[in-house]
């Protein structure tokens, strides 16, 4: 059964450039509900924690320093599918891969400072939902 939540991070870079605004517009526009949403900064720790999963790879490290260098915004986003229907409105993890009028087509940098995160799984949006948010911060 597919879930109906994911979770997204407007990464650092993009907040910077001032893109939170047209990328939840983009997300708004797809026909996504807000269940949840915060401005805040990682602690190295906290996106040690999160990336845990990527721990061997070789980027790891550099994800780390670059997710925790700035501000983020959170999001658990609700929709019917909504892991799959994200990950098709984000694009590919490599920009350069990504199919235009995606996200990370418009508005990522690069592999790394590539605009937002999105769950993988329904399993993993779980997960990563309850790492930012509280039961009284959802609605
Ligand atoms: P995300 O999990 O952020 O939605 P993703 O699922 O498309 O992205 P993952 O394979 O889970 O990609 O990698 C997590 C993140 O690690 C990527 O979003 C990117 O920021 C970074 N990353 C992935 N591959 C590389 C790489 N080859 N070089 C540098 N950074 C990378
Ligand atoms: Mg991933």
């Amino acid at each position: 059964m597919n879930g109906n939540i994911t979770l997204t991070m407007i990464k650092p870079t993009a907040v910077k450039n001032g893109y939170a605004g047209p990328i939840l517009a983009m997300i708004n526009q797809a026909g996504f509900r807000i269940q949840a949403m915060k401005f805040m900064k990682l602690s190295k720790e906290q996106a040690q924690k999160f990336y845990e999963v990527h721990k061997a790879r070789p980027f790891y490290k550099d994800l780390v320093e670059f997710m925790s260098s700035g501000p983020i915004v959170a999001a658990i986003l609700e929709k019917e599918n909504a892991v799959e229907a994200y990950r098709e409105l984000i694009g590919a993890t490599d920009p350069s891969k990504a199919e235009k009028g995606t996200i990370r087509h418009r508005y990522a940098g690069n592999i790394q400072e590539n605009a937002v995160h999105g769950s993988d799984s329904d399993e993993n949006a779980i997960i990563e939902s309850d790492f930012f948010f509280s039961r009284v911060e959802r609605y």
